[in-house]
């Protein structure tokens, strides 16, 4: 399995390289050459499959030959050794809850098989790598989870000043050791730019030796499309409808790889906040992003959705993409509206994110019944406390991950633009 360059001017590298390279010389995403559809036979039986089997079924092909079958299944075992709870909350939709994680939101899983790989790939090497991450939220809580004390790699945060929920931004700046938190002034857009601008920048890249971990990076993107198959084993139905809270739009599109491996889902829909490039795109067939809106769905807060060429890449034709996806946007009072009733009615705390998603299912079902609806619910409410505890008028469990971080002094490096950023790295010592 080789992996091409979308802008279509780099060489085909295999998984390894695509993983630590990040971006392709380019500048373009990283794209499998091929995507090999499963044996119907596996998607049939799956119900007989434990999770670990499934993962390496997915995965395998992806990852090619670099990593043999052995260390390949000890690496998924490492890295999904939790629960993916699909709940049923009314007639026809479930939540799949991807929370429960070490760092409560789903990105637990694509940066734990990263961190893994690249341990592996890097066991006998003792030059050190940096992993560069931009987060709007959960990324770098995840990343930074994943990668804490593993030797020969150094992990640069950077987030946006001021647009993090409490929470968030303690899991970002209390860790310590092999990790470094710089606050930027700016959006997480602003962040995004300065990850690519410092890829494509020689000098800096040489010396750091740069890996990204956002989810551009393949070894975070793909593992996501084991959700919709943990989803699929549970509830094996004809009709599916899948409901993605969508921000950098890497969680939909390796739903969308899922697809393409032959799991019967009908429909996906991309759900997001106020940032509603996708959805006014799906109107107008023109990408026009605006400046990003700051919400309290803030992992969300992306505009000009990297991945969304992944998809392109999928679906060339308009016509094709608008028959198996549709895309709503949601603002923060509906968000809240419904936190608090599906509170009153169901007894079920969303988070913002997972709200959003429901939003964008109920929307779709309205106008299209006979059909049973998947929303992911991608973060534990408990991050996102200060909003969630008021409209549901009562105080959530803490829980026992988070009382700790609570306690601990956070530290971060401020910095305004590329050049102060860059001023700053050269600078630490590490
Ligand atoms: C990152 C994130 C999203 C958006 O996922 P994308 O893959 O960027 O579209 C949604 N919800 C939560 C809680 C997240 O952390």
């Amino acid at each position: 399995m080789y992996y091409q360059s979308l802008n279509g001017e780099s060489t085909k590298v295999n998984f390894e390289t695509a993983l630590k390279k990040g971006l392709a010389d380019d500048g373009g995403l990283y794209f499998p050459e091929n995507i090999i559809p499963l044996e119907s036979d596996f998607i049939k039986n799956i119900e007989n499959y434990s999770n670990i089997e499934i993962g390496l079924k997915v995965i395998k092909q992806f990852v090619g030959t670099t990593i043999k079958e052995t260390d390949l299944i000890e690496i998924l075992s490492k890295t999904i050794d939790f629960d993916f709870p699909l709940i049923k909350l009314e007639k026809n939709i479930y939540t799949l809850e991807l929370f429960h994680g070490p760092t409560l939101a789903f990105k637990d899983v694509g940066a734990r098989f990263m961190a893994n790989c690249l341990g592996h790939f890097n066991k006998d090497n003792s030059k050190l790598n940096t992993v560069l991450v931009a987060t709007s939220g959960d990324t770098g809580a995840a990343v930074a989870n994943g990668f804490y004390k593993v030797k020969g790699t150094n992990v640069i945060i950077l987030y946006p000043k001021n647009k993090v929920s409490e929470i968030q931004e303690r899991q970002l700046t209390t860790n310590g050791n092999n990790i470094y938190a710089l606050r930027v002034n700016g959006s997480f857009d602003d962040c995004q730019k300065m990850v690519k601008k410092a890829f494509i920048d020689k000098e800096f890249n040489e010396k750091f030796n740069l890996t990204s971990a956002n989810s551009i990076n393949v070894a975070r993107w793909l593992p996501q499309s084991l959700y919709y198959f943990f989803a699929y084993k549970v509830l094996k139905k004809k009709n599916l409808v899948l409901s993605v809270p969508s921000g950098n739009f890497g969680n939909i599109c390796a739903g969308l790889v899922a697809k393409k491996l032959g799991l019967p889902i009908s429909h996906f829909i991309a759900s997001t906040n106020e940032n509603d490039t996708i959805p006014r795109f799906f109107k107008s067939q023109v990408l026009k992003p605006k400046p990003t809106i700051q919400t309290i769905s803030n992992a969300m807060d992306v505009s000009k959705p990297s991945n969304f060429v992944r998809i392109q890449e999928m679906y060339h034709n308009f016509k094709n993409l608008s028959k198996i996806m549709s895309s709503y946007s949601f603002n923060d009072k509906q968000t809240l509206d419904t936190v608090k009733r599906v509170y009153e009615n169901k007894n079920y705390v969303l988070d913002p994110h997972g709200a959003v998603g429901y939003l964008g299912l109920k929307k779709f079902l309205s106008s299209s019944q006979d059909r049973i609806g998947i929303f992911l619910e991608t973060a534990h409410p408990i991050k996102f406390s200060e909003h969630i505890e008021k409209v549901i008028e009562r105080k959530l469990d803490v829980p026992e991950s988070i009382n700790k971080i609570l306690l601990s002094e956070k530290k971060y490096i401020d910095v305004n633009d590329y050049n102060d950023f860059k001023e700053k790295m050269l600078f630490l010592k590490y």
